[in-house]
């Protein structure tokens, strides 16, 4: 069974396993559930509501995906955590869609850090100097910026996802330092199945896993 192998590998750092179940099925979903995984990953927000309105009710909701600002409001009634803010105008719509639904959404900050121009995220100066303009964005009451996510580069050589991880890690690490609190400011999203091992060997806390669960 790959979920236990997973697990394996995933235990002695505690780094947390969300199972990303997009164009799964709902039984397979289930499968994995009726053997105690709670987190799973979507990107796609129809999707995403309808697996949530058919599925047990404990399931953590992680959305993972670029997220157009109109389709916020479907989610964030029940989202556990939102990995994938890439920028500031994404970020005021999420806290005024928590603060209608009177409640605090968690966040990531997803960075870019892979080498193909398509792969969406913050610069990191970018990022850097957006963070000392608004003081960490202090004004979204409703939103909890909880970490940072980010997918290495698509490709076979491991000093290259190593070297894109290890930055990562060494600008959570200023993050957290700088500008937020370390006790929220928790955790790193990184790591697919084909770079998981890489990534927990480089920090990560989290590890997004779909194709290498489901296959
Ligand atoms: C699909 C997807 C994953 C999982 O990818 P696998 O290679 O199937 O493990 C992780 N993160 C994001 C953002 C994804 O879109």
């Amino acid at each position: 069974m790959m979920l236990k192998e997973i697990k394996k590998d995933l235990y002695s750092s505690q780094t947390t396993l969300v199972a990303v179940s997009k164009t799964r099925s709902q039984q397979q979903i289930l499968e994995l559930y009726d053997l105690g995984q709670r987190d799973f990953g979507e990107n796609r927000v129809p999707e995403l509501v309808e697996k949530y309105e058919a599925l047990p009710e404990d399931i953590k909701w992680h959305a993972i995906g670029s997220l157009q600002t109109n389709k916020i409001k479907y989610i964030a009634p029940f989202i556990s955590l939102i990995h994938s803010v890439d920028s500031y105008r994404l970020l005021y719509k999420i806290n005024r869609e928590a603060l209608k639904n009177d409640r605090t959404i968690d966040v990531l900050l997803q960075i870019k850090i892979g080498m193909e121009e398509a792969k969406q995220g913050f610069k990191m100066d970018e990022l850097k100097k957006l963070l000392k303009k608004e003081k960490s964005f202090e004004a979204f009451a409703n939103v909890n910026i909880v970490g940072l996510m980010g997918m290495a580069s698509f490709t076979n050589d491991k000093e290259q996802i190593t070297a894109e991880f290890k930055s990562l890690k060494t600008y959570f690490d200023l993050c957290q330092k700088e500008f937020f609190n370390a006790k929220s400011f928790n955790t790193l999203s990184m790591g697919m199945s084909g770079d998981y091992k890489i990534a927990v060997s480089q920090g990560s806390t989290m590890v997004r896993i779909g194709s290498l669960l489901f296959s």
